[in-house]
């Protein structure tokens, strides 16, 4: 892509009502735009960030077998009663909304009736479980605080997988294949050193739920880790002794830190199967309710959480998996001189080879164009000046580390 038809704008400063860093950096950079309190808008490079991550979701729940649907909005209330969470009072976050003729519908926040409900015409026996299924799909919650930037948002694109099996026991083995995803999600997105499986209330199946929070002073959780066993327990269930004697957990060596909840993986059980009627028939015949689960992680809130860890005060720095570009190509040339000719075939190149290229192609002053590569935080930038148009080696620059080498073009198309 070259800059010069980019249509976003880096800015100075971030708007003077947000307060949280991760937006702060995404609006001036230009990625985001902030509509209101809590809704942000995705502008061509967030989206390629927050699809990049996406992607990476996506792989690992088509590895454990997930199968993608993309379920509808706009809900239907009668589905939502019978699970008893239509009320207001069960679910504080409603968006609710009518038609012209004054029935009610709902803005989907979650979407455990809905697929249960779809899910009684294609599960009916033994044979057709277990079922894996999944989207990443519009969430409306009217959340009361949303000062965390894309991390709380009032609308937010959420994974959310749900679980079907014929048993407790084949509903554990899933489970754990879905925490091993999840934690290849994490490492892969940057944040799985600082990442813990975290055990947190758990509702009415089973004790616990697992959240996956990341350790960042910008998180709205605390957390108590176990460093030596990589777990942690939720401020929730600080007190309760169980929580020791089921895990081995040594409450006294637990250290305290604040994060962000990236992701949760909950045992439903039969609540919602028996709710809705969904049943299979067993090898006996006998109608049996469908064991469940739901596994949810925000897509922005993890690209959130990137930016809160890992930028500096020169702005955004991607890890290479989520980045926009790969590479930032800087030209200082002007018009068609030399340094742009070289530039521009450098830039070709690179695109033949297959490399997500981000050629800032424009006539500016060179300290404005690595103040702007900066902010981007594009992991590695490479420049051509008047030395790389003379002498063949160019400048390449690690936006995380610093560190900068030459290389020439062979060099650089192999790497
Ligand atoms: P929280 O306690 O932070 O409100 P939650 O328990 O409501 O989270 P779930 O309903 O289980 O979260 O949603 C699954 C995942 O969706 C969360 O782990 C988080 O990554 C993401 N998520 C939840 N609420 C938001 C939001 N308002 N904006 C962006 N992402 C969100
Ligand atoms: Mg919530």
């Amino acid at each position: 892509m070259r800059q010069s038809t980019l249509f976003t704008k880096t800015r100075r400063e971030a708007p003077s009502d947000e307060v949280a860093k991760n937006a702060q950096l995404l609006v001036r950079a230009g990625y985001i735009h902030k509509e209101m309190a809590g809704v942000y808008d995705f502008l061509p490079l967030g989206l390629l960030t927050l699809n990049k991550v996406i992607g990476i979701i996506r792989e690992e729940m088509n590895a454990i077998g997930g199968e993608e649907v993309f379920l509808s909005t706009l809900q239907d209330p009668e589905v939502w009663k019978k699970s008893g969470r239509w009320d207001d009072e069960a679910v504080d976050v409603w968006f609710k909304t009518q038609l012209k003729n004054g029935s009610e519908l709902g803005l989907g926040n979650t979407h455990e009736e809905a697929l249960t409900a779809l899910m009684t015409e294609h599960i009916a026996s033994y044979k057709d479980l277990p079922r894996y299924v999944y989207q990443f799909q519009n969430k409306f919650r009217n959340e009361t605080r949303a000062k965390s930037g894309i991390m709380r948002s009032r609308e937010f694109i959420m994974k959310d997988l749900y679980s079907f099996s014929n048993d407790e026991t084949s509903h554990n083995a899933f489970y754990e294949k879905a925490a091993a995803a999840y934690e290849r999600i994490f490492e892969r997105a940057g944040i799985g050193g600082k990442t813990y499986r975290t055990f947190a209330s758990g509702g009415s199946f089973s004790k616990y739920s697992h959240e996956y929070q990341t350790v960042c002073d910008a998180g709205e959780d605390t957390i108590y880790i176990d460093e030596a066993k990589r777990l942690a327990v939720n401020k929730e269930v600080y007190d309760d002794s169980d929580v020791y004697a089921a895990t081995g957990i040594d409450k006294a060596s637990l250290k305290e830190a604040r994060a962000i909840e990236v992701g949760n993986i909950f045992t439903l059980g039969t609540r919602f199967s028996n709710a809705l009627g969904l049943s299979y028939k067993d090898a006996e015949g006998k109608a049996t309710p469908v064991f469940m689960g739901s596994y949810g992680i925000g897509p922005a809130r993890l690209m959130g959480t990137v930016v809160e860890l890992m930028s500096d005060d020169k702005g955004l720095v991607w890890p290479e998996s989520i980045a926009p570009f790969a590479v930032h190509l800087v030209s200082l040339g002007k018009d068609t001189d030399e340094i742009a000719q070289a530039a521009d075939a450098l830039y070709d190149d690179l695109v033949n080879a297959g490399v997500d290229v981000l050629y800032d192609d424009r006539d500016l002053r060179a300290g404005e164009k690595f103040a702007d590569s900066d902010l981007l935080g594009i992991p590695t930038r490479v420049v051509v000046g008047k030395d790389a148009a003379a002498t063949g080696q160019f400048e390449v620059v690690n936006r995380a580390t610093g560190e900068v080498v030459k290389k020439s073009r062979a060099e650089l198309l192999a790497k």
